[in-house]
């Protein structure tokens, strides 16, 4: 058998006619409708002269259309790259033309914008809107169902997934054949999956979350998929009593503890609920388990790596932890500036090596040399400790470490004991630039609908939980954090907003 994804995850799928996605309307798809439908993308992908390394760029809503052209990317050879629906006409240039696709396949609404890029980087445009209609389809329709997916090996391109670019500008990932069966594969076993399975999924599908780990894991399972557009709480409420896992980001989890009906009786059909992409507050965990029973797994991943460590399906599931590393995924932390190991317990640098790992960033070979150690460890950019059961907890990244007067000082831990004060909602500490300081600790805090919290009252409430030099320098309200189109906290925006907050 080759190693390219497809068969790995899909080989025989052309005669198994159980469900595999089920959508919004209803309507279902099974495996062999799947298989026939990225058969017939395939050759129409082929036709066009799309084999190995070519990318296939996808700027589309998510349907199961979308799902067939990131499997027909895959038959033909080729690199899938899809993009963030979010982005404006700019970024979205500077994505063609970092990546040259050969193929872009985007919404009707969009095209307009796209050929004016494609003119410019070159590029051949398709459409697809989100009820899976499209030239695409179109030009696909008169192709036979049946493609012989092309070998390839661990070592091949199978995607370019740019970075949700928290920290800076987006970077794209380079992820292999070998990187994504073997993530897939695993945590089909960590978790537990089966074809029994049914999958709530309301996640987009052009990052990590929602197609590595939500689809690929279901696919390698044979399990069902429903198809959400997007996150409703009232409609996962409703779905939880014939469906089995839901994964999610943890403004998820926040948003359906807010529904009364959020209950043991309302989750009693589930037997897994996941949790990633950003920390999951201890808080949201405690609530969830004295609310529903079940504690929240939570696992911790990112575009370059897939995913590192997750809570055990069998076994504690630490709040505030990300568990232990996957099998065959190494974890070391080290000491941000020399490398060095350092003792359990030791907040650092966390450092990850396995098959997991990806090949480099495209197009950047400076920055991969500088993101590997020399024995072949990514360096994350994440600062977390092991603890002495070897779960893995994540304080914060690197760049969002404060430094004030010499002291460190984590901000998750300022966050922490801010959100936990009435009349707070959220908040963000970052450090910016203070003469006598070098950074000045500085929390931007959203007051919950009606407060009037005030910054007096903030640094009260601090001042017998944190050392006086944790303590931040000022307290200033906004009406909302910014946030990505993952729905990250975007550090960088705040620093810059008050970069002249203390001169
Ligand atoms: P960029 O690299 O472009 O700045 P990004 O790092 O947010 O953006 P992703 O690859 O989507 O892009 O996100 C990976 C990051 O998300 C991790 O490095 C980590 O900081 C964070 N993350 C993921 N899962 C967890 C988790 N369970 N707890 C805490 N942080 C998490
Ligand atoms: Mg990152």
């Amino acid at each position: 058998m080759s190693s390219n994804l497809y068969d790995r995850l899909l080989a025989g799928a052309e005669s198994d006619q159980s469900i595999c996605i089920e959508k919004d309307d209803g309507t279902a798809l099974s495996y062999a409708e799947l298989a026939a439908l990225s058969g017939r993308f395939a050759n129409f992908l082929a036709s066009i002269g799309i084999g190995p390394n070519h990318r296939v760029a996808a700027k589309v809503e998510k349907s199961v259309e979308a799902v067939a052209l990131y499997l027909a990317t895959l038959r033909a050879g080729a690199v899938y790259l899809p993009l963030n629906t979010a982005y404006t006409p700019a970024e979205t240039e500077y994505f063609i033309r970092d990546a040259q696709p050969t193929l872009i396949v985007c919404d009707p609404r969009e095209e307009a914008d796209l050929r004016v890029i494609a003119a410019k980087a070159g590029g051949r445009v398709e459409t697809l809107d989100q009820r899976g209609k499209g030239s695409l389809v179109q030009a696909a329709a008169d192709f036979p169902a049946r493609f012989d997916t092309i070998a390839r090996t661990n070592d091949d391109l199978a995607a370019i997934l740019y970075t949700s670019g928290t920290t800076g500008r987006s970077k794209g990932a380079m992820l292999t054949h070998g990187n994504l069966s073997s993530n897939a594969l695993t945590l089909v076993k960590e978790w537990r999956y089966s074809s029994k399975d049914v999958l709530i999924h309301a996640l987009p599908i052009y990052h990590v979350h929602g197609l590595f780990v939500a689809c690929n894991v279901s696919f390698a399972a044979r399990a069902r998929i429903l198809f959400m557009q997007k996150f409703d709480a009232e409609r996962i409420l409703a779905t939880m009593a014939r469906s089995t896992v839901l994964m999610g980001v943890p403004t998820f989890y926040v948003r359906l503890l807010e529904s009364p009906d959020l209950n043991e009786r309302s989750t009693a059909n589930m037997r897994l609920f996941v949790a990633g992409s950003a920390p999951l507050l201890a808080e949201t965990h405690r609530a969830w388990k004295a609310r529903t029973g079940h504690a929240i797994l939570e696992r911790y991943g990112m575009t370059e790596t897939g995913m590192i460590a997750s809570n055990p399906y069998e076994g504690p599931r630490i709040a505030g932890s990300v568990g232990r590393p996957l099998p065959a995924v190494e974890v070391r932390v080290t000491d941000p500036e020399t490398g060095a190991m350092l003792p359990v317990g030791d907040v650092g640098m966390i450092e990850v090596k396995g098959p997991n790992v990806f090949a480099g960033y495209w197009n950047m070979p400076d920055k991969t040399a500088a993101e590997f150690r020399a024995d072949g460890f990514f360096i994350t950019g994440d600062l977390g400790k092991l603890d002495a059961d070897g779960y893995l907890h994540i304080v914060g990244r690197g760049k969002d470490l404060i430094i004030t007067g010499g002291f460190n000082v984590y901000p998750k831990e300022i966050e922490t004991e801010i959100d936990a004060i009435p009349g707070v909602s959220e908040s963000a500490v970052v450090g910016v630039p203070h003469a006598d300081f070098g950074e000045g600790v500085t929390a931007a805090v959203v007051r919950s609908p009606g407060s009037s919290v005030d910054e007096r009252a903030i640094l009260a409430a601090l001042s017998g939980r944190l050392a006086k030099f944790k303590q931040p320098k000022r307290v200033v309200f906004v009406d909302g954090l910014p946030r990505n189109a993952m729905g990250k906290v975007q550090k960088n925006v705040l620093r810059e907003r008050f970069a002249d907050l203390y001169s």
